[in-house]
């Protein structure tokens, strides 16, 4: 019988997180159950960093952005002792299951937690949607929202100045941020590990709107792939384009989640305290095709993210 069940935050902090946590906490006492907040992600675990909540610790959290129970990294999470540490803490605070909100990198703290014998379930959020159990995560549409404000105010003044813009975004490994906000903004042409660039090609196009006499050239670049700056020159070089970079850094992890993450974060965590309280076992949530399903944790952490249906064959037509 489930009694006290725990929520964390871990790895890269990302708008929805909160809406998530409200959830959980508000839904965890609706079917009468203690609830308790672990700060500072997996850190905070093994310190023992762990407070019961109640109703009002929800209040006026819907909105925020980045976490208020905050997140930590911590490498050491992968070794047996620690995995062992945090179950003596999880047992000393008599917690039943811990529902986890993060990336892929959370979900393997909470594999190994699961392979211990302790009860966890994984709700995604992370800005770069890059796990596999989901079509989105939650934090991606707001990131994306912001990457497309930054592009329509950059666009204004590289217009005036009839410049070409390469913007960086982040992603990690994943192409979607990047791809997503070509799609949105109509970019000249997107950078990310899904479109190695292809310099000749796109010094074409570049050369061809400049002999049409075009306003700017929006370029996206996906973050850890190639040196913009360089890119940037080359481009002077070879297409006649003056041609500036933009880093949006961690601009893209702030800001308060759009009603679409709100959403999201919602049904997910809903459907988390379920399988804790239905005693499911160790679980990831996600949504395909705009249902909520769920998966067996250890089947989980091994799938790859899939883009949805069409999103490739329209990056062609833009490319
Ligand atoms: P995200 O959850 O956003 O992918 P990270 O990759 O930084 O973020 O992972 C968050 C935390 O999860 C790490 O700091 C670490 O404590 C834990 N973690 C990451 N990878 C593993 C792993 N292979 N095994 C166990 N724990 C891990």
């Amino acid at each position: 019988m489930i009694r006290k069940i725990a929520v964390l935050t871990s790895g890269g902090d990302a708008p929805g997180m909160n809406a998530a946590l409200r959830v959980c906490i508000r839904a965890g006492l609706f079917y009468g159950k203690e609830m308790y907040v672990v700060y500072d992600g997996y850190k905070g675990l093994i310190e023992g960093n762990i407070q019961q909540v109640n109703k009002d610790f929800t209040a006026d959290i819907i909105n925020r952005g980045g976490t208020i129970i905050r997140s930590a990294r911590l490498p050491s999470f992968k070794e047996p002792e620690t995995i062992k540490k945090a179950i003596e803490i999880l047992n000393d605070f008599e917690i039943d299951a811990l529902i986890g909100i993060g990336g892929d990198g959370t979900y393997r703290g909470l594999n190994d937690l699961a392979k211990a014998g302790f009860t966890v379930v994984g709700v995604p959020a992370t800005i770069d949607n890059d796990v596999g159990s989901t079509d989105q995560t939650i934090g991606f549409s707001t990131a994306l929202n912001t990457i497309c404000d930054c592009i329509d105010r950059l666009k204004d003044t590289s217009s005036s100045h009839q410049r070409c813009s390469l913007i960086e975004v982040m992603g990690r490994d994943c192409g979607d941020l990047a791809m997503y906000a070509a799609l949105a903004e109509g970019a000249e042409g997107v950078i990310c590990a899904e479109y190695p660039l292809k310099k000749e090609q796109l010094f074409k196009k570049l050369r061809k709107m400049k002999a049409q006499n075009k306003d700017h050239a929006i370029i996206i670049v996906s973050e850890n792939l190639i040196d913009i700056n360089q890119l940037a020159k080359e481009v002077e070089e070879a297409t006649g384009f003056t041609a500036r970079t933009e880093v949006l850094g961690r601009l893209q992890r702030g800001g308060s989640p759009t009603a679409n993450d709100r959403i999201l974060a919602t049904r997910l965590a809903s459907r988390a305290v379920e399988i804790v309280i239905n005693e499911e076992g160790s679980r990831i949530v996600g949504m395909k095709d705009n249902a909520v399903v769920d998966f067996p944790i250890e089947e989980a952490v091994s799938m790859k993210h899939e883009h949805v249906h069409g999103l490739r064959d329209l990056i062609e037509m833009l490319q």
